[in-house]
Order: structure tokens, then C-alpha cells, then sequence
């Protein structure tokens, strides 16, 4: 990034409107408010887009990260779906699984079941699972993803700002059977006036000619206005233009205990432990903001689920997706990041199951619309299987604003979608630490809701 982008890059302006994507109003950058000394715990998706909306709003940041690089913990490896009416869409926002089996139809151990908090999540969760709220939903999750992208394409537009990126989604049904749990998504999409295109064979082979002739789909809905980006490209270009701007980050730093009133415990390595105060903090922790907030005597609704993922290098572009194709009946998306395919399953499991049948589907539905795309045996093949744990609210939507405790404010519980959501819900989030307002299609955030 040249200095002259990293001096644009805070103009904040209205949402561009050069798409069908849908405005939040005259949502702007809120410019009052005192300029405060602001910790961020966690240096994810969500912690570096605070630390990077916090800094150019002009406090003073230090970012602190247990992990070594940045985006070391779910943020690592993702399959860069930042689609505004992707997952937000043809998913419920809700997971919406079956009572006796675990999410996506994957057995769980009865053991699991047990654990506290889980049945409390689980009834939660099943309280909107009315049309009414999923609607609420979906508007405040879509509204959310806009601002998200609204802020990636402000970054990204930048001259001499280059990440690698794609633009448009396939979702591919199998079968009559995989269509129609997916209607009542496309209609909402089609309602808030969002481009999906539905397409013939033909067309879906010009988009993506390395689609297979042998794995014929019943239906193809093309979403133009989706795109997939190297994320972490994008975050560490977002870390060095706050570093420029005097944000601190202190990797290699756990933050040990989390004190009422902005105090922390920090130990970096084996150096003896610190404290340090601070005006304001803001804890981006991931699925491991629960235990830490646990210190300050809160109890957030968070449910913690692994989501697998298989990488691989190209082994032949012409059979490679060109951006990035999401399979509606396994709900497993192959997208296209630079030389490598990933195969990412939206089937969580629980922590410590069994993996192995997930991965072997993300082989399968990868060679099933993709054969000889990637480079999957043999020891050149450099491919990795890896999953992690995502942390979910039982609505599906993350906890951003304060936390009802002085000083401690939240930006996590992002499930499945911290690409989607988390560059906008740090915008809300520098708004809301300026003393701005929540705009009224953002209010369902508030981590206040769940009481
Ligand atoms: C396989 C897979 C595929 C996905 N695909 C998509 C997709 O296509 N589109 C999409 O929108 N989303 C997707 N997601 C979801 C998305 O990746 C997550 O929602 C997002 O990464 C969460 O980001 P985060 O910053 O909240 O958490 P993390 O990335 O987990 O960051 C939290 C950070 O906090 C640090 N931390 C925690 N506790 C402490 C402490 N006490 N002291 C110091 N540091 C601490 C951790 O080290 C970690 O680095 C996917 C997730 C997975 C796993």
C-alpha cells in the first residue's frame, strides 16, 4: 500500500452504490467523541478490522494476540466467501438443526449433549426459529454484510492495493430435493432486490469452465455481486496501514485475566506478567471470549462448533474454479484463492468428533465438480485438512457493543461468517465507542438482547 492509499483509505463515505447490494441509509463515520487509550484482545478478522476502524477514528490501539502472526485462529486458512447474500441467504440464519442429531446431521456424542449451557443454547436458539424472526434476521444479517462490504471495497479500491480476489458465487443444487429448502432464501434475496441469476448449462459452463460434464446439477443460481478474497492478504494489509497509523501489536501476548474497568493481565512469552489499564476494551477473543469474560462475571450465549476445511494447490487451472461454486445440498463451498482450491464444509461438528466423514465429503464433492482441479495425493501435494472452532450465538448474529460491564465492550460470536460480517460490525463497533448511534436495522446486535 502506497502512503497516499493509506491516507484515503479512512475516507469513509455512504455506502458506494454502484451495486444492487442494499444502502444503510446515511450510515457514515460518527467524527465526535474523545479520543481514547483502547485495547483489542484477539488479532482475527474482527480484531484487526477494530483495531484498523478504532485507529483511523484517531485512538490509541494496542492490539494483543496469544498466536504469533495474525489470523491464527478461525480466521486462518478461510475460503474467503465475503458473498453479502451468500451465506446470509441460502442458509438460515439460524442453525437450524435437527433435535436429535447434531448440526448438519452429523451424530453427536451423548456426552456432549450433557455439558452445561449446551441444552440452555439449544433452547434458545429454538426460539427463533419462527418465520417471523428469521426475516428480523436475515434483514439485520444482510444489512450487516453490506456495510461489511462496503468497507472491504473502500480498502480494496485503493490504488496500488492488491489482494487477490474474484468476483460471483455458483450455488449448484444436485437434485429437486436440494432446491427447495433453499426457496424461502432466494425469495428473500429477490425481495430485498439482491441479483440472482439463474442459469442453463451453458451459461453456468462459460462462468466456470472447469465445471464437470459428468456431475449434472438440477438447478444453477449465480450471485454476480459475491466475491471470495485472500483474507489474510487483506488483514495484513489492513495491519500495516494501522501499524503506520500507531497502532501497537503485541503478538506472542496472552491476555491472562480481564478486569472490571479496563484493567489486564498480559504476559508476553515467559516474561513476568504486566498489567496495563486502559480507556476502553474491546474483546475480539473469538470462541475463547467466553472464558475470558468469565473473569468479569459475564455469561455470554456462545456455543463453540469446528468447521473443517481442505486446501490444495492447483494442480490445473483449466479444471480449477474460476472464483467460487457452493454446493446447497452439503453445504460445502469450493473457492479459488490464488493457486489453491479450498473445500470448506458450513456442517459444524463438535469439538473433539470425529472429522473424518466431513473430510472425506470435501474430497468427494471437490473431485464430484472439479476433477483433476487440485493437487489432493503424493507427496508434492502440499493439501491440508485442518478445522477449527467458531463460536455461535443462538441467533446466528455476533455480540457487538458494550458488554453492561464498565469499559469492556464485545465484537465476536461471529459462527460462520466473520468474513461477512466482521468488517462491518468494526465500523458499528468505532461508532458505538465515539458514542454514536446504532443505526435501527443494526440494533439487533446489541449483546444486550439476550437479557
Ligand atoms: C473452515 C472455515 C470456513 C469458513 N468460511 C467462511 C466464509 O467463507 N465466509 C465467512 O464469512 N466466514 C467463514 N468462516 C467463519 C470465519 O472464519 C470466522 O467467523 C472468523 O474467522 C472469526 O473471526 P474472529 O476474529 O472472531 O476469531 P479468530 O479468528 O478466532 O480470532 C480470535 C483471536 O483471539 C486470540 N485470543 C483469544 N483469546 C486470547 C487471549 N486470552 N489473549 C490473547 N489473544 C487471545 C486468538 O489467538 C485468535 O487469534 C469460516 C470458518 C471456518 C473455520
Amino acid at each position: 500500500m502506497h502512503d497516499d492509499s493509506s491516507l484515503t483509505l479512512c475516507q469513509f463515505t455512504q455506502i458506494s452504490s454502484n451495486s444492487n447490494y442494499p444502502t444503510i441509509g446515511s450510515w457514515q463515520r460518527y467524527t465526535q467523541g474523545t479520543k481514547l487509550r483502547v485495547a483489542v484482545i484477539g488479532a482475527g478478522v474482527a480484531g484487526i478490522a477494530t483495531a484498523w476502524e478504532l485507529t483511523t477514528d484517531g485512538h490509541t490501539v494496542s492490539v494483543f494476540d496469544k498466536a504469533s502472526g495474525i489470523a491464527e485462529g478461525a480466521s486462518f486458512a478461510s475460503p474467503g466467501w465475503v458473498g453479502l447474500a451468500g451465506l446470509t441467504g441460502w442458509d438460515s440464519v439460524s442453525p437450524n438443526w435437527p433435535k436429535k442429531v447434531g448440526p448438519g446431521g452429523l451424530t453427536t456424542s451423548a456426552g456432549w449433549w450433557g455439558r452445561s449451557g449446551t441444552r440452555r443454547w439449544l433452547s434458545a436458539m429454538k426460539q427463533y426459529n419462527t418465520t417471523a424472526q428469521q426475516t428480523a434476521l436475515f434483514a439485520t444479517s444482510l444489512d450487516l454484510a453490506a456495510l461489511s462490504v462496503d468497507r472491504l471495497r473502500q480498502t480494496l479500491s485503493q490504488p496500488g492495493v492488491d489482494v487477490e480476489r474474484s468476483q460471483g458465487i455458483m450455488v449448484l443444487m444436485r437434485s429437486d430435493a436440494d432446491v427447495a429448502p433453499y426457496a424461502s432464501g432466494l425469495q428473500r434475496l429477490k425481495d430485498r432486490e439482491i441479483k440472482v441469476v439463474e442459469l442453463d448449462p451453458a451459461g453456468a459452463k462459460k462462468l466456470e469452465p472447469g465445471l464437470s460434464d459428468d456431475t449434472v446439477p438440477a438447478a444453477r443460481w449465480w450471485l454476480p455481486e459475491d466475491e471470495i478474497i485472500n483474507g489474510r492478504q487483506w488483514l495484513s494489509l489492513l495491519k500495516t496501514d494501522a501499524m503506520r497509523r500507531g497502532c501497537v501489536f503485541q503478538m506472542n501476548t496472552s491476555v491472562i485475566t480481564l478486569h472490571a474497568g479496563g484493567r489486564l493481565t498480559l504476559q508476553t512469552g515467559s516474561q513476568p506478567r504486566q498489567e496495563q489499564v486502559f480507556d476502553a476494551v474491546v474483546v475480539c477473543a473469538g470462541h475463547q471470549g467466553a472464558a475470558l469474560l468469565g473473569d468479569v462475571g459475564l455469561t455470554l450465549p456462545l456455543l463453540n462448533m469446528n468447521q473443517c476445511v481442505l486446501s490444495a494447490p492447483i494442480r490445473d487451472p483449466h479444471f480449477a474454479p474460476v472464483s467460487g461454486v457452493f454446493d446447497a445440498g452439503h453445504r460445502i463451498s469450493i473457492t479459488r484463492t490464488g493457486q489453491r482450491i479450498r473445500a470448506s464444509s458450513a456442517t459444524g461438528i463438535w469439538p473433539g468428533q470425529d472429522a473424518e466423514p466431513v473430510f472425506k465429503q470435501l474430497y468427494q464433492v471437490l473431485n464430484d465438480w472439479f476433477p483433476g482441479s487440485a493437487s489432493l495425493h503424493g507427496v508434492q501435494s502440499c493439501a491440508q485438512a485442518w478445522q477449527t472452532t467458531c463460536a455461535f450465538t443462538p441467533d446466528g448474529l455476533p455480540l457487538v457493543g458494550a458488554s453492561g460491564t464498565p469499559k469492556i465492550w464485545l465484537n465476536l460470536g461471529f459462527g460462520a461468517k466473520g468474513w461477512t460480517h466482521a468488517p462491518g460490525a468494526a465500523r458499528l463497533m468505532a461508532n458505538l465507542l465515539k458514542g454514536g448511534p446504532t443505526p435501527e436495522q443494526l440494533k439487533g446486535l446489541a449483546p444486550s438482547r439476550f437479557g
